[in-house]
């Protein structure tokens, strides 16, 4: 999928900013980012905003797709720190991400 890197530091996002937080600069390029990667630390919600109460218990997942880049991802499975989650779709602007082997 698509990421954005700074043209002046590493800094990598997922989604597009204004300019870059790190060195305040406003130039980014393209970059293909891996749609796999492992669960950094995660929450697990049961009291969910209305819009995401039909999703609930869900667990709201700091992903880490490169050693640069984390991405905050919903998945509805069951997982554990360390898991490899691979993405299954983007809803609403959300990463919904899945367990890798788990169809
Ligand atoms: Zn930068």
């Amino acid at each position: 999928m698509k990421g954005y890197q700074c043209t002046n530091c590493p800094y990598e996002t997922m989604v597009e900013v204004a300019f870059c937080p790190q060195c305040r600069q406003q130039a980014f390029k393209e970059k293909e980012v891996p749609n796999i990667g492992e669960v950094y630390s995660f929450t697990t919600i049961r009291v969910a905003p209305p819009e995401f109460a039909v999703f609930a218990p869900y667990q709201v997942a700091l992903v880490s797709l490169t050693d640069k880049l984390k991405i905050t991802a919903f998945i509805q499975e069951d997982i554990a720190i360390g898991d490899s989650v691979i993405l299954k779709e983007v809803r609403e602007k959300a990463f919904v991400f899945k367990p890798v082997g788990l169809e």
